[in-house]
């Protein structure tokens, strides 16, 4: 069989990067040998499979932003060797780095697929196989030699998902992703059917860049019943403070408390961002629907409409290390940089 397309499998941790050997049981990192020892049936895929791994590979829990950067870094670096790229990554954080890669590349035009799983390879039931043997086919889908899925995606049991819209939902079943704010790009089951009307393609292909700055100034305030000004106060005065997600309640409410809207408001005048994002998962914000959200409104708040707190978080990063003026922050935050949020106009 002719191997047409190429892929690059590249290993970060986490436990889809851990094989499980099968006489001891002991756990040790994978690499392109090593996996397709475990999963033979990767040869029978028409791909021209190579890997790089990071060294160290780590839990993702660990990740901060400047393994963002390596993992874009390494994508350009192998750009326009490979017609796809498969990044094998732990699940905790997955979401967190699917959506700052995606802010990174600009200009994408090839596969750049996210994957983990919640069980090493080798080991009985694992999930890994699966995951990592959809990943690549889908990273190799190319129809008259064009990609069908350029863009960051995440794929999870049978499920391929925007990076920017998926979330880690559970720590004990396979379906471990869900995208609950926007349609899935394709489902796996005996075939793989993709839905080209919900993927973004770009009109023309240029040539890529990736932006490495993250500004990682920043706090994530959860809002509850009772919370307390000192509480609120101490985050807001955090030291270099820049940027503020405020996890609210429902449609973007929040206590109507005058001292929360005199300290929200003072924080945005003297030029912090802080954005709404809510506590609910399916839905947007709606800034002014209640009244309980009327002063947040006044104090200078943005609407983080229906981004997930990954997205709102890596894109308030990204924006912060891109621009030193809040303005420009401000305004690309009402803006959908790569399909991350669904605008609602005047909320
Ligand atoms: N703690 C691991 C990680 O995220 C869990 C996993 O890979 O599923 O790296």
């Amino acid at each position: 069989m002719s191997k047409e397309k190429s892929v690059l499998l590249i290993f970060t941790g986490g436990t889809i990067s851990m094989g499980e050997n099968p006489t001891n049981g002991s756990l040790s990192p994978l690499d392109k040998d090593a996996i397709l020892k475990l999963i033979p049936e990767l040869e029978m895929l028409p791909v021209n499979i190579s890997s790089v791994s990071f060294n160290p590979m780590i839990d993702s829990s660990d990740v901060e932003p400047n393994f963002w950067v390596k993992i874009a870094e390494t994508i350009r670096e192998y750009y326009y060797r490979y017609d796809g790229f498969v990044i094998l990554h732990g699940t905790d954080t997955m979401a967190y780095s699917a959506s700052a890669v995606s802010f990174m590349l600009e200009n994408l035009s090839k596969p750049v697929i996210f994957t983990g799983s919640q069980l090493p390879l080798g080991m009985l039931r694992s999930d890994a196989k699966e995951n990592v043997m959809n990943a690549i086919e889908i990273a190799a889908a190319y129809e008259d030699n064009k990609p069908v899925v350029p863009e960051v995606a995440l794929f999870f049991e049978d499920l391929l998902m925007r990076g920017n819209r998926a979330m880690k939902k559970s720590t004990e079943y396979f379906n471990a992703f869900a995208s609950f704010n926007y349609p899935i790009l394709a489902k796996s089951g005996v075939h793989i059917k993709y839905f080209p009307m919900v993927i973004h393609y770009e009109n023309e292909v240029k040539p890529l860049s990736i932006n490495t700055h993250f500004d990682n100034n920043i706090a994530i305030l959860k809002l509850f019943p009772g919370i307390q000004e000192s509480v609120v106060q101490s985050v807001l005065e955090t030291p270099h403070l820049r940027g503020v997600i405020l996890e609210s309640f429902g449609a973007g409410n929040a206590p109507r408390a005058e001292w929360l809207y005199q300290r929200l408001k003072a924080a945005t005048e003297s030029g912090m961002i802080i954005v709404n994002v809510s506590q609910c998962r399916i839905g947007s914000v709606e800034m002014g629907r209640y009244e309980t959200s009327l002063n947040l409104q006044k104090a200078g708040i943005l609407s983080g409409y229906d981004m997930t707190i990954e997205t709102a978080t890596t894109k308030l990063m990204f924006l912060l290390g891109k621009f030193s003026d809040p303005k420009e922050v401000v305004k690309y935050m009402h803006q959908s940089l790569r399909g991350e949020v669904t605008i609602m106009h005047g909320k």
